[in-house]
């Protein structure tokens, strides 16, 4: 199986190059943002609890976000790997996605990061902030509590992986094919 973990900062272009990379690759898309979102939109407990937190630019509590991960892998059965976008965004939760990995006999392949300078995230965020119709693009003071709680809470994964040999860091400026090719060139690096 092919696992990657594509990480990097609100506005990187994780969600963007995760499309790209499911079609060449034929993989499972999980991406814990969408899946707060949808359970926002149809009304759920967990989406209510999320709201609070996604509004404000800060964490969900990783007991919540790491049952809901886990209940999202369990109904997948026959896959050929995974795309992990958004998570894992503590190592609290870095820890717990190789124990349910382990559970079904396979393990992360690599963490791929997608390094944007800030300055560029903010600009790309404002600018999606036109039509993703996302409350918390829209704000510049949330855009920047993310760019905060990403630095101080999320950056320490990196550490995770590099401690065993997975990380792998990829410029994220350019066009998006440009990303998209450079993505595909460390994939195919990849046993
Ligand atoms: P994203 O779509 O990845 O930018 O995520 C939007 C928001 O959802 C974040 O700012 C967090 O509030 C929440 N969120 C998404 N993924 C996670 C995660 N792995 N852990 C905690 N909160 C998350």
């Amino acid at each position: 199986m092919l696992n990657i973990v594509l990480f990097g900062p609100p506005g990187a272009g994780k969600g963007t190059q995760s499309q790209h990379l499911v079609d060449t690759y034929n993989l499972i898309h999980l991406s814990t943002g969408d899946i707060f979102r949808r359970n926002i939109k149809e009304g759920t407990e967990l989406g209510k609890l999320a709201q609070s937190y996604m509004n404000e630019g800060k964490l969900v509590p990783d007991e919540v976000t790491i049952q809901m991960l886990k209940a999202e892998l369990l109904e997948v059965d026959d896959a050929p790997g995974f795309i992990f976008d958004g998570f894992p965004r503590t190592e609290a939760q870095a820890v717990a996605l190789d124990n349910l990995l382990k559970e079904m006999n396979t393990s992360i392949t690599a963490m791929i990061a997608l390094e944007v300078p800030e300055e560029e995230l903010k600009m790309r965020l404002a600018e999606r902030a036109k039509t993703s119709g996302r409350s918390d693009d829209a704000d510049p003071a949330v855009i920047q509590k993310r760019i905060d709680v990403y630095n101080a809470e999320t950056l320490p994964v990196k550490g995770y992986y590099e401690r065993s040999g997975k990380y792998k860091g990829i410029n994220g400026v350019g066009t998006i094919e440009d990303v998209t090719r450079r993505l595909i060139e460390v994939i195919n690096t990849l046993s």
